[in-house]
């Protein structure tokens, strides 16, 4: 039972790990309800909390919290677990009840990964409907942590729609990984167009000799046909004078 208890806590907490970005130690919020109901199952929730999520935990709670159990003599047990944690100081100038303290430190969004520890069911319902919050409550003397909630699976899955789809520096990036590729291509395509000096020399030099070469030959080819064809009208009229 206790090996299931740990397998499913550990799942939870990757959960929340991967998906939510929580980070060890987990900071835990703890309100009075659940400190008196530590005190009444006997929970250590200093001991219990990390054998249970086998990860590093800080315990805290709230100025506002202190004040509603120092304010109730039947509250004193709890009163003297809460004060072992580390205090928050939740800014409020006139303390407010203990859960609407909370819920102005855990804010919309969870963005600072607090994880709540209460037995206020208002509370936790409304916490399960924000999602992204791990939740812990006490159930016949021993702690547990609450399953993701459908809020918390939708959030999960809005967050990974984000990360699949690029931001804006990452399309900038894409963008600008496009155009390198036609630049590319178009300086490939000058490369052969553009001027080589050593090649063009070279081209010129033997174009030159060819055509050198070959006009020399073809002047020459020129003038030995022209001889050859005064040559030949020269026989022929002197060939015509003779008949005559
Ligand atoms: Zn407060």
């Amino acid at each position: 039972m206790k090996v299931k208890r740990c397998k499913h806590a550990k799942k939870v907490v990757s959960f929340y790990k991967n998906n939510f970005g929580f980070r060890e130690p987990f900071q835990i919020i703890v309100d009075g309800t659940f400190c008196q109901a530590a005190l009444k199952g006997k929970i250590n929730i200093k001991e219990q909390m990390p054998k249970y999520l086998c990860c590093a935990v800080q315990l805290v709670t709230t100025k506002c919290v202190l004040a509603e159990l120092s304010s109730h003599a039947a509250l004193h047990g709890a009163n003297a677990i809460a004060k072992c944690f580390k205090t928050h100081n939740c800014s409020h100038s006139t303390f407010l009840p203990p859960a609407d303290c909370l819920d102005s430190f855990i804010g919309p969004t969870n963005s600072k990964h607090y994880c709540v520890a209460t037995q206020d069911c208002d509370l936790r319902h409304k916490f399960q409907e924000r999602g992204g919050i791990p939740l812990f409550h006490i159930i016949r003397n021993t702690i547990v942590l609450e399953k993701p909630t459908e809020s918390s699976q939708l959030l999960m899955n809005e967050i990974s729609l984000g990360k699949v789809s690029p931001t804006l520096p990452e399309q900038m990036e894409i963008t600008l990984d496009n155009n390198q590729p036609s630049s590319d291509t178009k300086r490939k395509r000058r490369r052969p167009l553009g001027p080589n000096p050593l090649s063009v020399k070279k081209k010129r030099l033997k174009k030159s000799v060819s055509v050198a070469s070959g006009g020399i030959l073809q002047k020459n080819k020129g003038r030995r046909l022209r001889l050859i064809r005064k040559k030949a009208l020269q026989q022929l009229a002197n060939d015509v004078m003779t008949e005559k």
